[in-house]
C-alpha cells in the first residue's frame, strides 16, 4: 500500500461509474492500475441540453479529475474557472444562471456540442475530448443514445434529472426513478467489448439509484455483466448509516429503504459477485455473496490510492 509509482496488478479493470463520489475511486484507481488498462462506464442519465449545449456532468467530472483540472473544492468543474459568460447571460439577457458553466468550462461543452452535430457519437465525441485532455484510461459514456433520467417526486411531479438536482437541490420527496428512452437505446460496441475483456469489473461508491441503476438499464448491460468471466464487485457509498454526501440515504429512506450497505448489495443482486463493506458497518447477512469489510473513506489520495489497491488485491486472492 501508499507507494502511488507502484502499479500493483496488470489487469484489465472496468468501472461503473457515476460523479464525484465514484470519481473519488476512480482517482485512487489511476495510481494502482496502469491507465491504459482502465476503462470507465459512465453513467449519462444526468446528461442534459443546457443554452443548446450538450451538458455531460458526470462525464466531465471524470475527465475533468483524471487530467489534473478539476475544481478542488467543488470536486466538478475546473478548477479556477470565473463565470463571466453566465453573469452576462443573467445581466444582459435575464437568463436565470441556475446552473453553473463555467467559462472554461464551456470550452468542453461548445466543443462536444458541435462534434456531436457534425453526427459523431457520444462515445466517439468522449474519446476525442479525453485524448486531448491527455488521458490514457477510457472513457466511455454508459451508451451512444439520450436516456435521461426523469424523477417522481411527490412535491413537483416528474423532474428531469438536473431540474431535481441542481434546481430543487434534491429536496423533492423521490416517489420513484424512471429512464426515459431506455427502450431505444443500446450498448455500445465499445462498452460491450470493455466488459468482454475485462479481468475485473468494478461499481464504484456512486449513487446506487440515481448513477449505477441508468447504467444497469442500458439494455443488454446487465446480461453481459452476467456472461462477463470477470467478478463484478460494488463498493458501498452508505457508511455507518449514512452517505457521505448527496442524496443516496434520503432516497434510500423515501424508497422505504433501510439505509444500510445491505440495502445497496441487495438493490445489486443478481448482478455483483461481491461486496466492499466498510469497516464501519454491520457485516453483511449476505451468504452467497463474497464481502470484505475495508476503510472505505476517501478522504484524501492516500486514502483513494489505498481503497483501490485494497478492493483489487482482495478480488485477486479469491477469483481465477
Ligand atoms: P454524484 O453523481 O456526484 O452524486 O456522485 P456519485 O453518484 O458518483 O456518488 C455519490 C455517492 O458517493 C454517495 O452515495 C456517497 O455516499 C458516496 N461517497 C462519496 N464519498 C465517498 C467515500 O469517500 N467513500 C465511500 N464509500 N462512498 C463515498
Amino acid at each position: 500500500m501508499g507507494n502511488e509509482n507502484n502499479l500493483a496488478l496488470n489487469k484489465n479493470v472496468a468501472v461503473l461509474i457515476g460523479g464525484v463520489g465514484g470519481t473519488k475511486l476512480a482517482s485512487g484507481l489511476i495510481k494502482v492500475v496502469a491507465p491504459a488498462r482502465l476503462t470507465f462506464i459512465i453513467n449519462t442519465g444526468d446528461d442534459f441540453c443546457h443554452l443548446g449545449l450538450k451538458i455531460c456532468p458526470d462525464l466531465d467530472t471524470l475527465m475533468y479529475t483524471l487530467a489534473g483540472s478539476v475544481d478542488p473544492d467543488l470536486g466538478w468543474g475546473m478548477a479556477a474557472d470565473s463565470t463571466t459568460t453566465l453573469e452576462s447571460l443573467e445581466q444582459n439577457y435575464g437568463v436565470e444562471p441556475w446552473f453553473r458553466l463555467g467559462d472554461k468550462d464551456l470550452a468542453t461543452h461548445l466543443l462536444r456540442s458541435q462534434l456531436l452535430r457534425q453526427g459523431q457519437s457520444l462515445t466517439a465525441v468522449t474519446g476525442c475530448l479525453a485524448r486531448r485532455l491527455g488521458l490514457s484510461a477510457r472513457l466511455l459514456p454508459m451508451c451512444d443514445e439520450a436516456m435521461p433520467t426523469i424523477i417522481s417526486t411527490a412535491e413537483q411531479g416528474e423532474l428531469g434529472f438536473q431540474e431535481y438536482f441542481v434546481k430543487h437541490r434534491w429536496r423533492p420527496v423521490v416517489e420513484s426513478i424512471r429512464h426515459q428512452n431506455c427502450e431505444k437505446a443500446a450498448m455500445s460496441p465499445a462498452v460491450s467489448a470493455a466488459l468482454e475483456q475485462a479481468d475485473i469489473i468494478l461499481i464504484a461508491p456512486s449513487n446506487p439509484w440515481l448513477s449505477v441503476a441508468p447504467i444497469l438499464a442500458v439494455p443488454g448491460l446487465r446480461a453481459a455483466l452476467k456472461r462477463a468471466d470477470a467478478p463484478v464487485v460494488a463498493v458501498t457509498p452508505i457508511i455507518a448509516g449514512a452517505a457521505v454526501k448527496g442524496p443516496t440515504a434520503k432516497i434510500m429512506a423515501e424508497l422505504g429503504l433501510t439505509v444500510s450497505a445491505a440495502a445497496v448489495a441487495e438493490f445489486y443482486a443478481g448482478v455483483i459477485d461481491g461486496f466492499v463493506n466498510d469497516c464501519r458497518n454491520e457485516p453483511l447477512p449476505a451468504p452467497n455473496l463474497r464481502t470484505v469489510r475495508l476503510d472505505t473513506l476517501m478522504t484524501d489520495t492516500i486514502a483513494k490510492a489505498a481503497l483501490a489497491r485494497n478492493t483489487l488485491e482482495w478480488i485477486a486472492g479469491w477469483a481465477a
